[in-house]
């Protein structure tokens, strides 16, 4: 069985749930934590990989715990010719994936570090960030 990739998002009641040990415990799911972030209020996003038999009595756990789950089917990419680096985007970024490099004050997109919120693409006045499916 191949591990299906899932992005999480969380609010600060979740976020102190052991629910990654449930998913091991309970539900006998082998977990990879792709990327995790947790901000200073306590909201969390994270990519995780699972592999199981009971996939979908996990999520179906994790949903009713309050948590919003996503299958990752997409990915963010950025239109450099469209992008005038402004800097909107990386005040929103929850991952730090979209983050200014000084002392160029250029805005890099590091895409390991993106876990496909898609809040930069509402973000960017110039349309530069978009979804591809
Ligand atoms: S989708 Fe945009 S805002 Fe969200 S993590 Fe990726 S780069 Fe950052
Ligand atoms: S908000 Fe858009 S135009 Fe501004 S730096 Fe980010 S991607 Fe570039």
């Amino acid at each position: 069985m191949s591990p299906k990739k899932i992005v999480l998002r969380f609010g600060p009641d979740i976020s102190d749930m052991p629910i990654i040990y449930r998913l091991v415990k309970d539900y006998n799911l082998m977990v990879n934590i792709v990327k995790a972030n947790v901000n200073p209020q306590k909201e969390g996003t994270m990519v995780l990989e699972l592999t199981g038999e009971e996939y979908d009595q996990g999520l179906d756990y994790l949903r009713n715990a309050g948590v919003s789950v996503q299958a990752l089917t997409q990915e963010i990419v950025r239109d450099e010719e469209k992008c005038t680096m402004c800097g909107a985007c990386t005040a929103i970024c929850p991952t730090g994936a979209l983050h200014i490099e000084r002392p160029l004050m250029e805005v890099h997109f590091n895409l390991d570090n993106c876990v496909v919120c898609q809040l930069c693409v509402k973000a960017c006045p110039m349309r530069a960030m978009e979804v591809r499916l």
